[in-house]
């Protein structure tokens, strides 16, 4: 990040002109003490001859109008450089060569929770940040600008939490040693980019994790099947497994297609009426015969003539991984499913009711972000992608809605899908 060009112009613009504001003062108090003077007869003046008196007294003039003027344009560029510095998204900070706080922005005060602004404290006493500390000293030692990432310790509300800050330290004016006259500092909230990276690296190494299990476990049946004399009846065994992780792989890759194409919000959704009851069945028709293996008793709730505009295709599939999780998870023969729609407002809501072992508590804010799986191996061993709520979650999103979860442990989970009944383009 660089520092605008203007900015170290117009704290010297300023300092240089705070000079002239006091010399103005000066000059104003001695014209009218030499007017006084006059007046009172002390000093002789005469308008008809120019005098050591009238030519001091006129240059005294002159220099008060230009003063005055000076004193304008002050107050001018103090009023902008106020206005710039508070509108500023950047924290700014001005340290005297002693490390006390001369200037400091509205923001720096507000990322900081400052209550006012600490001038004339230390920079350690303010911030309490040694390698802050350190980065401002080698600007005074070295004479060049520095640049250092931060992680510093800030209140937000009531916590204290930890933000990453791109500092920027660079001296201003040269005094007559060539040193500094004092120390800029810059600070640039980078917490939400270092965050967005965290979460793109947890990603990659998320999809390299699930790619490489089944592709291992393929390429190790393959390898033996090339190498080794195996009997048909393991043959066809080892090909059955094999099968089964190609069908994991699949599903794996397209659901990370869909994703990331309903994330960015590249998938086009072919809006139409959709009969809410008769998507339900449509949906529980490809699990019969799960349901009649786990002995599923299976609950419709929705009114015949009940129709929302949305994408029919997307939002079975929506509905597909949650029945296809209230089965996986359910884990008990007699499971009860419910599939509940309603309008509430200008709402449809839709309720996917299981009655489970139910979401442990502290998974529950977690459950919707790509890859987050409570029971790992129930997951993995049924096929799971690890993707199938955040493909709800942003199908919903997609159309405007809403999800939620709501879930007591031991006693089943409630998923509720929230759309709009005509959604808004
Ligand atoms: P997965 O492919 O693992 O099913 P999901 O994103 O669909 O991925 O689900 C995330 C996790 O949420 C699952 O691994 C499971 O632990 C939990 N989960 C989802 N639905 C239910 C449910 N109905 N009952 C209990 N746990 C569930």
């Amino acid at each position: 990040m660089s520092i605008p060009w203007w900015l170290p112009w117009l704290l010297l613009e300023l300092a240089t002109a705070g000079s002239a504001f006091f010399l103005w003062r000066q000059l104003v108090r001695l014209h009218h003490g030499v007017r006084g003077l006059v007046t009172e007869g002390k000093l002789p003046y005469r308008r008809d001859g120019p005098t050591v008196v009238q030519a001091t007294f006129k240059d005294l003039y002159r220099l008060e109008v230009r003063l005055r003027e000076i004193g304008q344009q002050i107050a001018d560029e103090d009023f902008s450089l106020r206005a710039i510095l508070s509108s500023m998204v950047e924290g700014v900070l001005i340290l005297d060569r002693q490390f006390q706080v001369r200037l400091i922005n509205q923001r720096l005060q507000d990322m900081f929770q400052l209550p006012r602004a600490p001038l004339g404290r230390t920079v350690m006493e303010v911030f309490r940040n040694h390698l802050l500390h350190q980065v401002i000293q080698r600007t005074l030692g070295t004479g060049s600008p520095q640049f250092e990432e931060l992680q510093m310790e800030v209140n937000e509300g009531e916590r204290p939490a930890t933000r990453h800050f791109q500092v920027t330290s660079v001296g201003m004016r040269p005094d007559r040693e060539g040193g500094s006259a004092g120390i800029l500092v810059i600070f640039h909230d980078i917490t939400q980019m270092r965050a967005l990276e965290a979460v793109r690296k947890e990603f990659v190494a998320n999809v390299s994790h699930e790619l490489r299990t089944p592709l291992s476990i393929l390429s190790g049946y393959l390898e033996t099947l090339l190498d080794d004399e195996v009997d048909p009846v393991t043959t066809k065994r080892f090909l059955e497994t094999m099968h089964r992780h190609a069908k994991r792989l699949n599903a794996l890759v397209e659901d990370l297609l869909l994703l990331s194409q309903l994330e960015s919000r590249r998938l086009p959704l072919h809006l139409e009426s959709v009969g809410v009851r008769s998507c339900f069945q449509q949906v529980l028709e490809r699990f019969d015969s799960v349901i009649q293996a786990t002995q599923t008793a299976v609950t419709v709730v929705a009114p015949e003539e009940l129709t929302v505009q949305a994408d029919p295709f997307r939002v079975e599939q929506a509905l597909f991984n949650l029945i296809d999780n209230a089965l996986k998870y359910g884990g008990k023969p007699g499971l009860k499913l419910t599939l509940r729609a309603e309008v509430e407002g200008n709402d449809l809501v839709i309720r996917v009711i299981d009655n489970g072992p139910g979401i442990p508590l502290s998974d529950q804010p977690h459950i919707f972000e790509r890859f987050y799986r409570v029971y790992k191996d129930r997951s993995r061993d049924g096929g799971g992608t690890g993707l199938g709520l955040s493909i709800v979650k942003h199908t919903v999103l997609a159309h405007g809605g809403s999800v939620g979860v709501d879930s007591s442990p031991g006693k089943g989970s409630t998923f509720i899908l929230r759309l709009p009944l005509v959604p808004v383009s």
